[in-house]
């Protein structure tokens, strides 16, 4: 089958049994049956063309910093997503148009369009993972009142379903909600994503992204493995204040704590495996279930 996949995809893009642990920032996670490494558009839509062929599983993935993959690992083809292209295709008086490929690291980005003097992803400087992750997820700054959406920045965004079928989505598609994407749903993949970003003074936008990110540095753990924010809030209240007010900062399972910093955190502590991760999980939801009858749900993917 290697051979096979290597004809439509190239060889040396293409691997077998590939450990994606490394990769991930929980640096945890069993291996790809086949991985891709995507550095072109044209390697997605060849890769996406290459499963609908032989009739394999596909997965898209960016940073890896919002799933948990479980120690089976991912069957079929698995992509990893490094494209990085950027340019602007209009540029009006007040906002340009800027068609960002979907793997294109979303720091960076919110560092390169605040010192050009676009405004709307700077506050998401320090935000792990790619632009197509945080279009997927709607991924938020609540650092900043009301919340940055990442979606309500996005124009467009064009995808590729799993027949190979190319579409450009508008906003009114995606359906934006809080960690929500109507790509969940779809499972089409995005390819690129164009924003709509105000033109601002370069100054006032790179102070934003240098007090986002000495807010993140401040309230949450820096410089571990972890996924991030593990649950979601609920009906607007903070879930890391429910776990923190039960006491359980700094409580673990196996390699998996509860970080001591944020409690909405989970950190590899200690060799964690995904096992560990979801019994911790398990256990924080049924004590969140009997201390204030609500149930809690994952924001992060286990895939
Ligand atoms: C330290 C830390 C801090 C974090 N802080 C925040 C925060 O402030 N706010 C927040 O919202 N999140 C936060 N996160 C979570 C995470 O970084 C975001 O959700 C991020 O946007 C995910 O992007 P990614 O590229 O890593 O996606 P991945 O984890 O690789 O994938 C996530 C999901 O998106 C899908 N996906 C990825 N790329 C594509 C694509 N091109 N097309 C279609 N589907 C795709 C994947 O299949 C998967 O289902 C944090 C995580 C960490 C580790």
């Amino acid at each position: 089958m290697l051979d096979k996949l290597q004809q439509i995809i190239g060889k040396g893009k293409i691997r077998q049994n590939v450990s994606l642990g490394v990769y991930s920032t929980f640096k945890l996670g069993g291996k790809a049956e086949y991985l891709v490494q995507a550095e072109t558009e044209e390697d997605i839509i060849n890769a996406v063309q290459a499963a609908h062929t032989f009739k394999l599983n596909i997965t898209i993935l960016g940073g890896i910093s919002n799933v948990i993959i479980g120690e089976g690992g991912i069957k079929g083809i698995v992509i990893r997503n490094l494209t990085s292209d950027k340019k602007v295709i209009q540029d009006e008086k007040d906002f340009v148009l800027l068609e960002v490929s979907s793997g294109y690291y979303i720091t960076r980005l919110a560092k390169e369009t605040a010192e050009m003097g676009y405004e709307g992803i700077e506050f998401h400087y320090g935000l792990p993972g790619t632009i197509g992750g945080a279009v997927y997820m709607n991924s938020k700054w609540s650092g900043h009142q009301p919340t940055k959406y990442v979606g309500d920045v996005v124009h467009t965004a064009k995808t590729i379903d799993r027949e190979g079928k190319q579409n450009i989505r508008d906003k009114a598609y995606l359906k934006f909600a809080y960690d929500y994407s109507f790509i969940q749903e779809t499972k089409e993949i995005i390819l690129n994503v164009t924003l709509k970003l105000k033109k601002n003074v370069p100054k006032q936008l790179t102070e934003r992204c240098m007090q986002a990110m000495d807010y993140r540095r401040r309230t949450q753990p820096y410089g571990v493995a972890t996924s991030g924010c593990f649950f979601k809030n609920v009906n607007g209240q903070s879930v890391g204040k429910m776990i923190d007010d039960l006491g359980l900062k700094g409580y673990s399972i196996g390699g998996a704590e509860i970080s001591t910093i944020h409690a909405n955190f989970i950190v590899n502590k200690q060799n964690a495996t995904p096992e560990d991760v979801r019994k911790l999980v398990d256990y924080i939801k049924k004590k969140i279930k009997k201390a204030y009858n609500v149930d809690i749900e994952e924001e992060v993917i286990f895939l």
